[in-house]
């Protein structure tokens, strides 16, 4: 098989990504999986579709509803035999949202992430690092505070716009 030939999918792998762009996160119902990265893969394993499902942290409790979610919605699809498998390593970043994504979170009234900082090789610094400010996602004001370190999941963090009073949440970088 030539380098083109394995990297075009079949035909059957396309339409699953497909099908996939229209599964909706279970917690966030604005972004699909694809955009919010945690589909990572789609292939064929002989008759069976695989779906490689990175859950966004560990221990979130809607990794069985998104495993679910998108069984069900590629039997509607009749693409054959289906099965998910969780690959929790490399660990799930926030910078695997795509921009898409990031946008859809913004009109949510989500504030999107910004990048991971970068550790390097750097010395482990045991005090608070600067954060740098959370823009609101109504007013685009960086006039903000955060009001608790967790919102209604503990993915996001509850902050206050200073500018235009409307709480809101933030996704935090991971
Ligand atoms: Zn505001």
């Amino acid at each position: 098989m030539s380098v083109l030939q394995q990297r075009q999918p079949s035909a059957r792998v396309q339409a699953a990504w497909q099908v996939l762009e229209t599964v909706q996160d279970p917690e966030i119902p604005v972004i699909s999986l694809c955009d919010l990265g945690v589909v990572r893969e789609v292939r064929e394993n002989g008759a069976l579709l695989e779906v490689v499902l990175t859950p966004t942290y560990s221990g979130c409790p809607a990794t069985e509803v998104i495993a679910h979610d998108v069984k069900t919605a590629l039997q509607a699809a009749r693409l054959g035999p289906i099965a998910t498998v969780l690959q929790r390593a490399p660990a799930w970043t926030t910078d695997w949202i795509s921009a898409k994504g990031k946008a859809a979170l913004r009109d949510y009234g989500i504030a999107p992430p910004g990048p991971v900082p970068l550790e390097g090789a750097k010395p482990i610094c045991i005090t608070r690092r600067r954060q740098p400010p959370v823009p609101c996602p109504r007013c685009a004001s960086t006039h903000t505070e955060r009001i608790a370190p967790f919102g209604s999941t503990p993915c996001k963090a509850l902050y206050r716009c200073l500018a235009c009073h409307e709480p809101f949440e933030h996704f935090k970088p991971i």
